[in-house]
């Protein structure tokens, strides 16, 4: 796909691209020089309908269908999108403003999500079969639900829609999926190179913004599960408006993701951890390193350390080899995050970044705000941005405490050499993944999905897979 303005992106639905029928379109911008890059459609019910139809019809076949060849179809994309992976890359840099080389790191994780649901799907299976009742065999079947809504967010546009798809097909489910309004790019790619391994109308890609696109999606009564990555408040709206017809829902949403730095730990290694957990993707990442809390004895180290290397942070145009942090994806997302900057109560102190580099692009520098206590707004609301807060605990059930102290649930870590302390933090940290030594790492054969406010239901894993299907008891009589 070339990227030049001409760029017109149209969704896709039964296998055809397609103009929105009465939206129109608006432009794609590169978040590094705020100019355009592509035009993306403005879809309304209208095209949702017609998707969703498509995705109904399909849905007879693809429900049917073995798993040997589901299996086969995603390990075939898996094999386009590696082939692919260098234009992905490129695509998603220019839309995203990810440094390319990140990006690069990007497409393995993603080949490896579609090959392991391409295996998983040969491996679903019922728990149990038997005689509980004299004369009766019961028996279990994982069933696909029919057509899934899906609906992804700017900050991770290829993985998240990879996460999404993956285990819908593997599952035998046709999709309808909308990606973000500002980041379509990949998502037009992805439609192509599916399509060429697909049934018709098994995946349909409609663009547009929450309103009216994803909201026409979401309360579709032919939709029977949405699955949502994105802001809290969008994943409420969401969950009401499927209250209407009771679809399953699947919410992945924000984080605040604690840095336990215990006295006992490797400092250097948590510095180096958060430098790359709390600025990886400008920090627009839902389990961004973005709230350290550290001990007595190391927080003035920790401090200095952060800022020391996130100075060094190489800051510019995201298509170049060395680039290691790109600007934020929109000029009204970096004014989000200097909303935030410019609350910062007196006792804090912004240590390091803070201001705005120059040049078109929508570039913040990496920022350490220190001093900050748990009530303040920053410890409490995802920033989403390339800042990372530090606040001083002193003791061990106060640091916990803290941690816990947020609607958030998604991710947190913890840094420390003694095992014990570790292990009891791993059982009393209220979120669905705690890393140990390390941040952000992730693994398709393991999940990821929040606790409390950060949403129910997991990407990745056989979990994913499971939620991705419906629970049948079959009971038979043997007379
Ligand atoms: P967002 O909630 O604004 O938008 C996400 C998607 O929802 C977009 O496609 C948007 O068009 C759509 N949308 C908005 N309102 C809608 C509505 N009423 N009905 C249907 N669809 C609607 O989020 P964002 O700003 O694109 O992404 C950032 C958020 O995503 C952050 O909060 C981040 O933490 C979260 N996120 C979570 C995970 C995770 O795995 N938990 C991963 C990545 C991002």
């Amino acid at each position: 796909m070339a990227t030049t303005t001409q760029t017109e992106i149209k969704n896709w639905i039964n296998g055809e691209e397609k103009a929105a029928a009465e939206g129109g379109s608006e432009p794609v911008i590169n978040p590094a020089t705020g100019e355009q890059i592509a035009t993306t459609p403005l879809s309304t019910q209208f095209d949702v309908d017609a998707a969703v139809s498509a995705a109904k019809d399909a849905f007879e076949g693809w429900g049917q269908s073995t798993p040997q060849e589901r299996s086969l179809a995603l390990l075939k994309i898996a094999d386009a999108v590696e082939e692919a992976g260098e234009e992905l890359a490129q695509l998603e840099s220019l839309n995203v403003g990810k440094p390319i080389e990140a990006m690069r790191e990007e497409i393995p994780v993603c080949v490896d999500n579609l090959r392991f649901f391409a295996g998983a799907a040969r491996c679903l299976e019922g728990k149990a079969a038997g005689e509980y009742m004299e004369g009766y065999t019961s028996m279990i079947r994982r069933e696909p639900l029919g057509v899934v809504g899906q609906v992804s967010p700017w900050n991770y546009p290829l993985m998240m829609m990879v996460w999404k798809i993956g285990p819908a097909l593997a599952a035998g489910n046709t999709v309808v999926i909308k990606p973000s309004e500002q980041t379509p790019m990949t998502a037009a790619r992805m439609a192509q190179i599916c399509a060429e391994h697909l049934p018709q109308g098994v995946l349909n890609v409609i663009y547009g913004h929450g309103k009216p696109a994803g909201a026409a999606l979401v309360s579709h009564p032919d939709v029977a599960m949405v699955s949502l990555t994105g802001d809290v408040a969008t994943g409420k709206e969401i969950a009401r408006a499927a209250s209407d017809t009771l679809k399953r829902v699947h919410l992945e949403l924000g984080g605040k993701a604690p840095v336990l730095v215990f006295d006992d730990a490797d400092i250097e290694a948590a510095v180096e951890g958060v430098k790359i957990g709390g600025y990886w993707n400008a920090g627009q990442d839902c389990t961004a390193a973005s709230r350290v809390i550290a001990g007595p004895k190391v927080y003035d180290d920790f401090v200095s350390g952060l800022s020391d290397a996130v100075k060094g942070l190489k800051l510019g145009d995201p298509l170049a080899e060395d680039t290691e942090l790109g600007p934020l994806v929109s000029s009204t997302q970096r004014e989000r995050v200097e909303g935030f900057l410019s609350r910062v109560p007196s006792h804090g102190e912004v240590v390091t970044g803070g201001k705005e580099p120059g040049g078109n692009g929508f570039f913040l520098e990496p920022t350490v705000v220190a001093g900050l206590q748990q009530d303040d707004e920053m410890v409490q609301r995802e920033v989403f941005g390339p800042v990372v807060s530090v606040q001083r605990f002193s003791s061990d059930e106060e640091a916990l405490k803290w941690a816990n102290g947020v609607d958030y649930g998604l991710a947190a870590s913890v840094w420390t050499r003694d095992v014990g302390r570790a292990m009891n933090a791993a059982r009393v940290l209220k979120f669905g993944t705690v890393w140990v030594n390390d941040h952000i790492p992730l693994v398709s054969e393991m999940p990821h999905g929040g606790f409390k406010q950060s949403g129910y239901g997991k990407d990745m894993s056989m979990y994913s897979l499971e939620d991705y299907t419906e629970v049948k008891h079959v009971m038979v009589s043997l007379s």
